[in-house]
């Protein structure tokens, strides 16, 4: 049987280019970056290399580069780090309604340590209402906490917009752009932000290897306690092999990008079309706004999206409801329900995302068995009975 895998939002194959690149960094190249000797300075070479590689890419300087594991410790070191250093000047915090659980928990945590945070609603498109956002501003606001791209429909949030709001009331402004390095453009000063997140593997890189840009002059306070690594900011020996394959995947992502992104779209575009010309009462999440190219959120109205997911392992493709990391509790995604989506339609969504490695066959195939998962589940469904009768 085929199997295609469409759930890279949630990870990525790691490109074998870059597990070449890695492989040195195991048994040949294993000093501790941070000693003096000859086995250190290698290591310290491929570090600085890696450093200079990636930060080029983003087009920071390598002192606004900080190493770290994850996406999520990312987005603690950031937030946490920011709520730390600036608390005397206030204990208000920015977000949205819509963040990774990431950002989201960790903003909640703050709450209960006496910060306030104020969670800001999207649109129907799945797009923070700026306006909202302005009026949230107080004299207190240290931070706003804002993704770039939401992991479950793929959305662009209008950063650069937010940017200048922020710069005008000198608010600390992060970033989880954890959904969109490696997929389009991202420059973080072009963006405007002060911190930023970002993880190697969801665009073909290791596993356990992420970043954070963290702007020249900008103070964070200590998440992490130990050594001198990573500007104190994340102590702890890097990650040397990671930090190698996260530099080589940065690479061959940006490499054509526009290119890759408009085949991309393309076949998500044929997927999309045929998907609502095959089958009915069916919507597709956040289709007016800016979207990444290859994510699609679709609303499969009167059924329950776990059974969706299993019917289509069943045939071997590979999916998610909701987001990976909520989909051990039954809950309905925050983000769809945020976007004004009924909680039965939010309980019948399935994002199916794109990766570079998913081929035109792939997506045939997909469309073919997709029709009849569907169908069959719906003729057991006592939702789907329900709603023919009231027809
Ligand atoms: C995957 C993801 C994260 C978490 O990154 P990890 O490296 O898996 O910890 C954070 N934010 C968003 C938007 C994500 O999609």
């Amino acid at each position: 049987m085929r199997r295609v895998y469409l759930d890279n939002n949630a990870t990525t194959k790691t490109d074998e280019r870059v597990l070449e690149a890695m492989l040195p960094y195991f048994c040949e190249v294993y000093g501790n970056a941070h000693s003096m000797h000859s086995f250190g300075q290698e290591a310290g070479r491929a570090l600085d290399s890696a450093r200079e590689t990636v930060s080029n890419i983003l087009k920071i300087e390598k002192s606004e580069l900080i190493f770290t594991g994850t996406g999520v410790e990312s987005n603690n070191l950031a937030i946490r780090g920011i709520a730390r250093a600036y608390k005397r000047r206030g204990n208000h915090i920015i977000t949205s309604a819509i963040e990774h659980p990431g950002a989201k928990n960790t903003c909640q945590d703050l709450e209960r340590e006496g910060f306030e945070v104020s969670y800001i609603p999207v649109d129907k498109n799945g797009v923070v209402i700026v306006e909202e956002l302005k009026k949230a501003i107080r004299k207190e606001t240290i931070l706003v906490t804002l993704m770039h791209a939401n992991n479950e429909t793929g959305v662009v949030q209008p950063i650069e917009e937010i940017s200048k709001i922020t710069r005008e009331n000198k608010i600390v402004f992060h970033t989880d752009a954890v959904q969109t390095v490696g997929k389009i453009p991202v420059y973080p000063k072009e963006l405007g932000v002060d911190l930023m997140s970002f993880s190697a593997h969801k665009f073909n890189g290791p596993k356990g290897t992420a970043g954070l840009f963290v702007k020249n002059g900008i103070r964070l306070g200590k998440v992490i306690t130990g050594g001198g690594q990573e500007r104190k900011i994340r102590p702890g020996t890097t990650n040397l092999a990671g930090v190698v394959g996260m530099a080589k995947a940065l690479e061959l992502a940006t490499a054509n990008m526009e290119e890759k992104m408009k085949e991309e779209e393309e076949l998500r575009s044929f997927f999309e079309t045929e998907m609502v010309a095959r089958i009915p009462e069916i919507k597709i999440n956040g289709k007016e706004a800016t979207r990444l190219p290859g994510t699609s959120s679709i609303s499969f109205r009167h059924l329950e999206g776990e059974s969706i997911l299993l019917g289509l392992d069943y045939k071997g493709i590979a999916v998610s409801s909701g987001s990976a990391c909520s989909s051990d509790d039954l809950q309905a995604s925050h983000v769809l329900l945020a976007m004004g989506i009924e909680v039965v339609d939010a309980h019948g969504t399935i994002r199916f995302s794109l990766g570079k490695f998913n081929t035109r066959e792939d997506i045939e195939y997909v469309i073919e068995e997709a029709p009849k998962v569907i169908e069959k589940l719906r003729t057991i469904s006592p939702l789907w009975n329900e709603f023919q009768l009231k027809k």
